[in-house]
């Protein structure tokens, strides 16, 4: 007897194996796409390996998934899901499948306890939970592995690890059965009274198609057994010895024509009898969504392809699919994805850029999603990209690559596409376009800062609160410009709201005279308007510094009437700046206010109001 391994699982797990187990009926299915997108995992980490190290590919040719589902000789239901990755040591199956590493699924245990079991559900099904979503279905799991050859692991040893659904614990032990997989891992699932429905393999052909055929690089096998009509050799023996005796009978007699046709028809169908025969059929034989003809993808494919290769639990807002050649003689296929939010941290680091999930592909195989340096810039690197390049050695490397022109020139037309989306989904979709705005107004506020060179693409996607409109394009306020208007204005106060602005006494006046004022309140905005500093000719003014001109008053009378009204309130004028003395350079009569009967205004090459209060508090 081999002495099995007893662990507990870590408390965590048992957690999440409990919410796992005790969630919704109807998400059952996404076990499946769990082990599938493992087994994918696996695959490609011993490919990646193989690079540097082709002694890992030794004990198993092909790097495929197998799903077999059939009763065992004891009358339990069984699915059999193997692939010939790079396999678990004894080590890797305890900490792998016993402890939590994985991000994701704390970000689940932390969001599934804050939620009612509805919301939980949904989070399942949206997401999944990896192995531990192998419980939904099945009461006993055993997991075999034989972890790849390599340097460091030169004599693997097959194990196995057990945990039976309502236990605490899991074992680990050295398969009594010995290397029998050549490579890689066998997920067992002994399957629950109720969900033998899993036996079917129509059923399991179905899942396949529908949620993994697009995420995995590698072949996806299903047996099945089909019964086929083959002729019955003993029926066939049998009629030919009736036959021969029969003709010897027969010899002398005359031959009716009724029993000619009996006997044509006898020979066209000869004796058939049922045979079942074994067949491995090939399910994700469909080439990968990116590679196809974007006639021929649905919504939904674009969808659920988004969701398993970015991990997100969201939909995506907005995609955009095409094929194109970078100019180097290098052709490819991409596809490039809105997310539905932006990353927590996102702000954090609002200098550094690194695009996490832009999957460079050649040939439809994996090579990286970090492209380091080459990464899009700040403004951009929020994309889920699939790239996949046609002309490109399949074993380059991420150092040969960024020597190659190829990244450059790929990072020039990605940033490109971005653009033409964006601003197809401004110009031809009004309510998405406003939900791009409430994500991302002000990441295009950046790019317009950052980068100089998309800058008035970037700039035509902005939009700002004004004392007229919630949302205001600078194009569609110069369309709203008063006669002899000159000016783009605009108040900046840092933090507050547009209702609060609006209010300001810096635009009574324009307000009043009909003039459209824009009303800055984060931080990025007035960055903005300051890099910018001039739209389509037409230059940026901050209405509480001087300055601001108004396009329809005669000046002439306005400057006489300052003029008197300064000279009848000069004592006061004196007066008050003698009290103010060292706070203001000047006390003057102004056309500004219409209720309000005073303000206090910044110089015209002053800083603003806004950006003393940030210098003050960097004194600090
Ligand atoms: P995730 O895939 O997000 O890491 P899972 O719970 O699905 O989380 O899997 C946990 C870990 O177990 C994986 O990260 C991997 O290291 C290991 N693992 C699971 N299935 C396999 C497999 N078929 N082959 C090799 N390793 C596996
Ligand atoms: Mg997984």
């Amino acid at each position: 007897d081999i002495p099995k391994q007893k662990h507990d699982y870590q408390s965590d797990v048992a957690r999440l194996r409990k919410i796992v187990v005790n969630s919704l009926y109807s998400n059952r299915d996404v076990f499946l796409r769990e082990l599938i997108s493992n087994a994918n995992d696996a695959l490609e980490k011993l490919r990646l390996t193989a690079l540097k190290e082709p002694e890992v590919l030794t004990g198993a040719e092909e790097l495929n998934v197998t799903i077999k589902a059939f009763k065992d000789d004891d009358g339990s239901s069984r699915i059999i899901i193997r692939d010939t990755g790079i396999g678990m040591t004894p080590e890797e199956l305890t900490i792998n499948l016993g402890t939590l590493a994985k991000s994701g699924t704390s970000e689940f245990l932390a969001r599934a306890e804050n939620t009612d079991t509805t919301g939980t559900g949904n989070l399942i099904g949206a997401f999944g939970l990896g192995f531990y979503s192998s419980f939904l279905v099945a009461d006993q799991v055993y997991v075999s592995s034989l972890a790849a050859k390599s340097s460091r692991n030169p004599e693997p040893v097959q194990y196995v690890f057990s945990s039976s659904a309502d236990e605490s614990s899991f074992e680990v032990y050295p398969d009594p059965h010995g290397n029998t997989l050549g490579r890689g891992t066998e997920i067992t699932l002994v399957l629950k009274d109720d969900t033998q429905e899993y036996l079917d393999t129509h059923k399991l052909a179905d899942l396949v198609n529908k949620h993994s055929s697009f995420s995995s690089q590698f072949p996806i096998y299903l047996f099945t057994q089909r019964t086929e009509q083959v002729p019955d050799e003993e029926a066939v023996e049998e009629v030919q010895a009736a036959e021969e005796s029969k003709t010897e009978v027969d010899e002398d007699e005359v031959v009716v024509e009724d029993t000619t046709e009996i006997d044509e028809n006898e020979a066209k169908e000869p004796k058939m009898k049922d045979v079942v025969v074994d067949e491995w059929i090939h399910l994700n034989s469909q080439p990968p969504i990116w590679i196809r003809d974007p006639k021929t993808v649905t919504d939904e494919e674009y969808e659920l392809f988004y969701q398993a290769t970015f991990k997100d639990f969201d939909k995506p807002l907005a995609w955009h699919h095409f094929s194109g050649d970078t100019g180097s003689g290098v052709s490819f296929r991409a596809i490039i994805y809105i997310p539905s939010r932006l990353d927590e941290s996102y702000w954090n680091n609002p200098l550094v850029s690194s695009s996490k999930d832009l999957r460079l592909m050649v040939k439809r195989t994996f090579i990286t999603s970090d492209l380091g340096e080459d990464a899009l810039p700040k403004w951009a690197n929020w994309v889920k990209v699939i790239v996949d390049a046609e002309d490109l050695p399949l074993n380059v490397s991420r150092e040969q690559l960024q020597s190659t022109k190829f990244l450059k020139q790929i990072r020039q037309i990605l940033l490109r596409h971005i653009l033409q989306m964006l601003t197809r989904v401004m110009e031809e979709d009004s309510e998405k376009f406003e939900e791009v705005q409430k994500v991302y107004g002000n990441v295009f506020k950046l790019g317009a800062v950052e980068d100089k060179r998309n800058r008035d693409k970037l700039v035509a996607l902005t939009r700002f609160y004004t004392n007229q409109k919630n949302s205001t394009s600078l194009d569609e306020y110069l369309a709203n410009k008063k006669q002899g208007q000159n000016q783009i204005f605009y108040l900046a106060d840092m933090g507050k709201k547009p209702e609060f602005l609006a209010k300001s006494v810096f635009i009574e006046k324009l307000d009043a005279r009909g003039y459209e004022v824009l009303l800055l309140g984060d931080p990025l905005d007035e960055i903005f308007v300051q890099n910018l500093r001039v739209w389509k000719k037409v230059q940026f003014q901050d209405v509480a510094k001087a300055g601001l001109k108004f396009g329809d008053e005669d000046p002439e009378e306005e400057k006489e009437e300052i003029e008197v009204m300064t000279e009848k309130f000069r004592p006061l004028l004196d007066w008050l700046k003698g009290q103010a003395e060292d706070v203001v350079r000047e006390v003057v009569i102004s056309n500004r206010l219409v209720s309000s009967s005073c303000a206090v205004v910044a110089d015209m090459f002053g800083y603003t109001a806004n950006i003393e209060r940030m210098m003050s508090s960097t004194a600090n």
